[in-house]
């Protein structure tokens, strides 16, 4: 049965959906199931989700082992407030979490969402020079092309220019953006590709709190993949000038790049790190920021410091439970081999595409493939070719991308670089 003609104008009506005109709203899909790597449309159809629902599905759907999960956890409680109480299932959580990243990392907070995991993290840095004095550093240093979040304190460190900025000029903090550097590897690396930063910490690392990076894949800003050499040069600047690091592994995390976390690729620590999107397999809206034994002592230096931020559903006992059922799963599964076999698929299906006049790049990392357009797409239209030929993908800006669920099959990846191909080859 598919959703009658006056439910989807009611929706139209009134439903606002992300980054959308409510006046003049895009087409959208009723979902009425999913299972797998499917989405089942509202009119029966089928759909691969080559979005892993931005980033987050990494198990697929309607997956026994996290229903189970959850439904385990709601007999005994959906929900308490976290203030005053704590449960088994945020204390699970934390030592798997504490287990999965670096030793380094000692001290975590649950959020809600990956933008408020940002606010958290930038607070936690900023509380952390106010209590020891050194009430001038209250500024962050990012590159371009970054993305961390909507909210304010996050959006203040988007790319400047694809970001949200010019919304709000005046009313964000103002931060200081150097350029990204363009070696997408260490073997195209060259030191000149730091300058820029280097000068930058230089010039106001009196100023400066921290630095907040998305390590090695920038995501929603450009999907751009940047050298490891760059963020173990960042780590070894802001040692040098007493600065915090902060790593937005909202992304990145849960194996996307090939290792659990990004930043492992570069070797490199964060003193601040944001997780969220993967943490819950996709299931339910959870986050993370957990920071290091000195960032904490810091925060609490004055002697009469914590930590203030405190979300009403902050540890919910039903998304910390499934948190911990995906990462015993994810543990579980031949993971590692999986992305290298998405990575080799996705090199195998896109990078074709490198020659064809409209395209002006394909890059593949991990589980995680880009055609990058020179010209912008057209989203309704694509959208509707790539639903024809049964793979959902949601376009931005010049970039078609995909990142799949981990459990993808040979073929059904087959399926979804054949639609992008199709659809690139077709302007
Ligand atoms: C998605 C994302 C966020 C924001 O997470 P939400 O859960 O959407 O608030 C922050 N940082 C990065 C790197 C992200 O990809």
């Amino acid at each position: 049965m598919s959703l009658a003609a006056e439910r989807l104008a009611f929706e139209a009506a009134h439903i606002w959906h992300p980054y959308a005109s409510m006046q003049q709203p895009a087409p959208v899909y009723a979902v009425r199931a999913a299972e797998g790597v499917y989405l089942e449309l509202a009119d029966g159809r089928k759909v691969i989700d080559g979005m892993s629902s931005w980033w987050c599905a990494i198990h697929g759907y309607n997956v026994p082992e996290l229903n189970r999960a959850i439904e385990t956890q709601l007999g005994k409680m959906a929900h308490v407030m976290f203030g005053g109480l704590t449960h088994q299932p945020a204390i699970e959580l934390a030592e798997r979490l504490l287990q999965l990243l670096p030793p380094s990392l000692q001290h975590i907070f649950f959020c809600d969402s990956g933008s408020v995991a940002v606010e958290v993290a930038i607070k936690m840095a900023l509380q952390y020079w106010q209590a020891l004095g050194a009430r001038q550093k209250t500024r962050l240093l990012t590159i371009r092309h970054g993305y961390h979040g909507d909210t304010f304190g996050a959006m203040s460190v988007c790319d400047p220019e694809s970001g949200m900025h010019h919304l709000f000029t005046g009313l964000l903090a103002e931060q200081f953006f150097a350029d990204a550097p363009t070696a997408a590897d260490d073997a195209a690396w060259d030191d000149a590709q730091i300058d820029a930063f280097q000068q930058m910490i230089a010039a106001h690392h009196d100023e400066l709190a921290a630095v907040i990076l998305e390590p090695i894949v920038q995501g929603a800003g450009g999907m751009r993949f940047y050298a490891p050499e760059f963020l173990r040069q960042v780590r070894a600047l802001c040692d040098r000038y007493d600065l915090l690091l902060i790593v937005d592994e909202i992304a990145t995390g849960f194996g996307r790049t090939g290792t659990m976390f990004a930043s492992e690729q570069a070797g490199v620590a964060g003193d601040i790190v944001c997780i969220g999107k993967a943490l819950t397999g996709g299931y339910m809206s959870l986050a993370a920021t957990l920071c290091s034994a000195k960032v904490c002592a810091g925060i609490h230096a004055d002697g009469r410091g914590v930590l203030m931020h405190g979300p009403t559903f902050m540890a919910n006992p039903l998304a910390c439970a499934v948190a911990a059922a995906s990462i015993d799963l994810l543990l579980a599964s031949p993971w590692q081999q999986r992305v290298a076999q998405i990575e080799a698929g996705l090199r195998a299906g896109l990078m074709a595409c490198r020659d064809l006049p409209s395209v002006a790049d394909v890059r593949v990392k991990g589980a995680i493939g880009v055609v990058e357009m020179h010209e912008a797409i057209d989203l309704p239209r694509v959208q509707a070719a790539l639903m024809q030929q049964g793979v959902w993908l949601r376009p931005f800006g010049k970039l078609l991308y995909t990142m799949p669920p981990l459990t993808v099959s040979a073929a059904e990846l087959e399926q979804i670089t054949a639609a992008m191909r199709s659809v690139v080859a077709s302007r």
